[in-house]
């Protein structure tokens, strides 16, 4: 086996006396689609907040490309190659389009071929790349959170909850970009309530349960998982 991209080891996140996160590990290959999956409260956004920088772990080591990263800022993980898509978006809705996607590259040379290559990925950003991002559809905001993830050349693209309040064709979408994106080789942990969605499209999958990883496993045993059935798939 070769030498996983990313791994998280034995994280624990603390917010005051609030245990986010505990005892979490988990390797992710180079060229892989890992998923953490679980319930509202369960901890995955604040495993993807540890891993992208923007909260510091209690205890728990995160390691990029065989270099512990743990105490590397936000900005100097995403030079590295370790780009978060936030949930909610998090677009600059009183800039345009093009700002926004500006924006993701701002730590890249040559950024201006990226945003291009953006337009062609996603042609209704293109059509209205002079206006307000604000004025976009929730769908089409994601496709811009996406696009602007992608201009900063991400190595390892961290997602969080990209199919939330979605309609389902938009779901689709989502879906369709991120199978697309993983099969240009870049390397893919999702986070996702969509548990039956996301482990459709992923290689491997992790449960998370208050705060830590109950099952694992390739992603299409855990489809089958009656466990998983019974707490994550039978509603859908
Ligand atoms: P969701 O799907 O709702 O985002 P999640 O699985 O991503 O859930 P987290 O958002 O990581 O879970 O939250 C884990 C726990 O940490 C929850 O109990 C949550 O209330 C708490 N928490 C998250 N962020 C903060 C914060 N900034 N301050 C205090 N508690 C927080």
């Amino acid at each position: 086996m070769s030498e996983p991209i990313l791994s998280v080891s034995d994280l624990h996140v603390n917010y005051g006396r609030v245990q986010a996160v505990r005892d979490t590990s988990f390797d992710v290959p180079e060229g892989g689609l890992v998923t953490l999956v679980g319930s509202n409260g369960a901890g995955k956004t604040s495993v993807l907040a540890a891993t992208s920088g923007l909260v510091r772990p209690r205890s728990g080591r995160i390691t990029f490309l065989g270099q512990d990263v743990t105490r590397w800022s936000a900005h100097r993980r995403v030079s590295a190659g370790i780009v978060l898509v936030p949930e909610g978006r998090q677009i600059l809705s009183t800039l345009t389009i093009e700002e926004n996607l500006q924006l993701g590259g701002w730590r890249r040379r040559q950024s201006g071929a990226r945003i291009g290559q953006m337009y062609d990925r996603f042609p209704v950003l293109a059509q209205r790349r002079r206006q307000l991002a604000g004025t976009l559809s929730g769908g089409e905001q994601q496709m811009l959170a996406i696009g602007r993830a992608l201009v900063a050349e991400p190595r390892v693209l961290l997602m969080d909850e990209p199919s939330m309040g979605l309609a389902p064709k938009m779901v689709d979408e989502v879906f369709a970009v991120i199978e697309s994106v993983r099969a240009e080789g870049v390397t893919v942990v999702l986070v996702e309530q969509n548990a039956r969605r996301a482990l459709t499209v992923a290689d491997t999958g992790h449960v998370m349960e208050t705060g830590s990883i109950a099952h694992s496993g390739p992603a299409n045993e855990l489809l089958e998982d009656p466990r998983v059935v019974k707490a994550y798939l039978g509603m859908e």
